[in-house]
């Protein structure tokens, strides 16, 4: 082992019992500072995950109400148009069809009328989940005004959407919701189908226009049924 030279060697350090204590007390107070520093640091993270966690979970519930309709859940009427559009913009490109369908609840005043504008609102939720459940995980489906739907479809083309439509237009009619005790009351819709065999990027107003007037060729024709228009 290696020595020091005798001239270097130091006695043992012997404090004054005064220093050794100043410096005994001036130690413990820094572990305690060192001790409080660490559990602030350990409870501002724990703030700060939760506050980062609280902000996700808001800005989720902001998306969700910015693109949704608050009674039925659906997409509300812009998100739809939105989602319509690059689903068009993606068919045009491939030369996909593609079809669009209008819905609309048929004498739905008098649903409010008779049974209250909360019965009301029950049959918009109930008929939205009826129609959301036969659609394809890859169809968009949104609430475009007070009773009435639109339902995008891509990949369809006239037989698709002619068996579709039927199967909704069936579904809502043998659906019976609760409405007052124990009454249970049943709707029909009206459904105006357009076809898109060519579809066209920035067209869609012009394809739900037409799938308006083909919803209103189905009221006047007497309701509860599909009319399609081909482009
Ligand atoms: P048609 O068969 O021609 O479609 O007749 P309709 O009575 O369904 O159509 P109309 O446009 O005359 O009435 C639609 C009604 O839908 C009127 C309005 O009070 C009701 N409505 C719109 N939005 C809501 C809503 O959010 N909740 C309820 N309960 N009713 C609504
Ligand atoms: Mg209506
Ligand atoms: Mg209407």
């Amino acid at each position: 082992m290696r020595s020091w030279p005798t001239c270097l060697r130091q006695p043992p350090l012997s404090l004054p019992e005064h220093l050794h204590d100043a410096i005994a007390w001036r130690l413990k107070a820094a572990q305690e500072e060192h001790e409080n520093d660490r559990l602030f640091y350990e409870q501002s993270s724990l703030l700060l995950s939760k506050a980062a966690s609280r902000i996700y979970d808001l800005s989720q519930r902001l998306d969700k109400l910015a693109h949704h309709d608050e009674l039925t859940e659906l997409l509300n009427r812009r998100a739809i148009f939105e989602k319509a559009e690059l689903l068009l913009a993606a068919a045009a490109r491939h030369h996909w069809p593609m079809s669009f369908i209008m819905l609309d609840i048929d004498h739905f005043k008098s649903i409010n009328d008779i049974w209250g504008h909360s019965a009301g609102d029950d049959i918009l939720r109930s008929v939205a989940t009826v129609l959301k459940k036969r659609l394809r995980e890859s169809d968009l489906l949104g609430r475009v005004g007070g009773e009435e739907f639109l339902a995008v479809l891509p990949e369809t083309n006239l037989e698709g959407a002619r068996i579709l439509a039927e199967n909704l237009r069936t579904a809502v009619e043998q659906h019976t919701v609760r409405v007052v005790g124990t009454e249970r009351i049943s709707v029909t819709i009206s459904l105006g189908i357009v076809i898109v065999d060519k579809p066209q990027p920035g067209e869609i107003d012009a394809y739900i226009k037409q799938a308006d007037r083909a919803l209103y060729h189905s009221k006047h024709a007497g309701r509860n049924r599909a009319t399609i228009s081909a482009t």
